[in-house]
């Protein structure tokens, strides 16, 4: 692996931003063509969009993506408005998930896919909805992991606490204050596109580290496992490189990202690994295959299947 000490580019940060502006733009064109086929493409297009403004949020949330904090953070807060996640607590809590890949009980992205609900109603809604995709997982992991201060408070030190609740509370209240005077827009053109984005963001994070076996540290005192030993409890997927480059920004090397989770997205391809990943059709048919529980809450070693 070519160890790469790659700067950040502002140049290069920029031209991946011309996408999604084109995107948008194109829905806004969409809705004021105002036919039903130019608002439903809007309504698609704007979805891509959104996704893509998920994406942005976790390389603004690296401090890596623009040169310069500021920048970083400033662009991260309008990517964590557009993806209702406040980039505070998103940083801090998805900096614990590079720390603790490897220890599933102790990363909090997954502290609690260890085993299935014990509630036979709740076993029979997860595998409803992973079989309707129904997006409940990137439901569950956007709010218990970025909104609930109660979780939130176990994982940082009490000033970064006090901090978390301010944003969380600023965050709401901007929502609040939106759809208190725009709800009728909101429904008309945002939500859709927004609902629908949910569907792809689950379809994409859930390619990352579930249904892989990862040890349990069950209460004992255990070390981080090193950024290049977490390439066994990540997954990659392939795609074109103009897809993976403009469109998932190589959120898609997701092993590579965890190897230097410091390093810009835009330099991930330059990274050799050794296994070349599996296309998105691969993890896709073999995901949709189990069921919700089977999949999210067991490993390969439970069911025999390693995708
Ligand atoms: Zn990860
Ligand atoms: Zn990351």
């Amino acid at each position: 692996m070519e160890n790469k000490t790659a700067r950040a580019s502002n140049v290069k940060a920029i031209s991946l931003l011309i996408l999604p502006i084109v995107l948008l733009l194109a829905s806004i064109g969409g809705f004021v063509l105002n036919t039903l086929p130019s608002v439903l493409l809007a309504h698609f297009i704007l979805s891509i969009f959104f996704t893509q403004c998920f994406i942005l949020l976790h390389e603004c949330g690296h401090l890596h993506f623009f040169k310069g904090q500021q920048l970083n953070r400033i662009l991260g807060h309008v990517f964590g408005l557009l993806s209702g996640i406040p980039f505070y607590t998103w940083m801090h809590m998805h900096n614990l998930h590079h720390k603790w890949t490897g220890w599933r009980d102790l990363d909090p992205t997954t502290e609690k896919t260890i085993k299935p609900s014990s509630l036979v109603m709740v076993r029979i809604i997860v595998n409803v909805a992973w079989f309707l995709f129904i997006p409940i997982f990137y439901l569950g992991y956007m709010f218990s992991n970025y909104w609930n201060l109660f979780k939130i408070k176990r994982f940082l030190k009490p000033a970064m606490y006090k901090t978390a609740i301010v944003q969380v509370l600023v965050y709401f209240m901007v929502y609040a204050i939106v759809v208190y005077f725009f709800n009728a827009q909101l429904l008309k053109f945002i939500l859709p596109g927004f609902l629908l984005s949910l569907i792809w963001k689950e379809l994409i994070i859930l390619t990352q580290h579930s249904h892989i076996e990862i040890p349990l540290a069950n209460g004992n005192e255990v070390k981080p496992i090193s950024y290049q030993e977490q390439i066994a409890f990540t997954r990659s997927f392939s795609a074109m490189p103009l897809i993976s480059k403009y469109l998932l920004f190589n959120f898609n090397l997701h092993e590579a990202h965890h190897v230097q989770p410091g390093l810009p997205c835009y330099y991930l391809e330059d990274i050799e690994l050794n296994n070349a990943p599996n296309s998105y059709f691969h993890w896709f048919k073999n995901a949709k295959r189990l069921s919700g529980n089977n999949f999210i809450f067991n490993t390969s070693k439970h069911s025999g299947r390693k995708f």
